[in-house]
């Protein structure tokens, strides 16, 4: 699932995108609005987190501008803006939440479920993909296989969850590379395949089909049927 994060503070967003990263999301970056409307046009976000203070542009009019363009995302303010004034401000320009500077990474986090939770379930935002007997929450980061719940770290989520939204399509190693990792030229590294290995070894069920089919010398591919 991926969100969009825009902070102009190279600290704070660096801490974003790390903390959520950790936490099974894919993040987008942008350093100022003008990065952000491109992003948030093209990205299909789940969400979007915003600091009202940008270098380029006010986040409140930024808001108003990306709902023009029919950007339906969920946005959570996150600003040093703290009055009751202005929260009520950005709360009526189009801010479906708003949490104040500084904050409790579990705050945050708990947020952005909620405001997952409470966005439309479709498409690219869905909460919940299928595959098979195979079913993820996007939601509560969880996974299981018939009536078991799988054990995945955030890592073994995030590729799965890409393999899901692909599922019956090959895709190859520099597709995941990019898409779960943000690694867009591939480095001389196995990283992929030690992380299907041990997914494999968790998902697969000696009783059940195989999910995860390798094509050789191409990728993998999560079987739909
Ligand atoms: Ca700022």
């Amino acid at each position: 699932m991926k969100l969009l994060v825009i902070e102009d503070d190279p600290a704070n967003a660096g801490f974003l995108e790390r903390s959520l990263s950790e936490n099974g999301y894919q993040v987008d970056l942008a350093l100022n609005a003008r990065s952000a409307e491109s992003l948030a046009i093209e990205g299909n976000h789940a969400a979007l987190i915003l600091d009202l203070g940008l270098p380029d542009e006010d986040g409140l009019s930024l808001i108003t501008r990306l709902k023009g363009y029919g950007v339906s995302a969920p946005v959570l303010i996150l600003s040093a803006r703290r009055s009751v004034d202005e929260r009520v401000r950005g709360l009526d320009q189009g801010g479906d939440d708003y949490l104040t500077k500084p904050f409790a990474l579990p705050e945050l986090l708990a947020r952005v479920r909620n405001l997952l939770r409470r966005g439309v379930g479709s498409g690219e935002n869905a909460t919940t993909l299928r595959a098979l007997d195979l079913e993820l929450n996007l939601i509560r980061r969880e996974a299981s296989r018939g009536r078991e719940t799988l054990q995945l770290t955030a890592q073994e989520f995030a590729l799965l969850e890409y393999l899901c939204r692909n599922a019956g399509r090959v895709v190859t190693r520099s597709m995941i590379l990019d898409q779960v990792w943000g690694m867009r030229i591939q480095p001389d590294t196995n990283i992929v395949d030690v992380h299907i290995y041990r997914l494999r070894s968790k998902i697969e069920k000696p009783n059940l089909p195989p999910l995860i089919r390798t094509i050789r010398g191409i990728g993998y591919v999560l079987r739909d049927k």
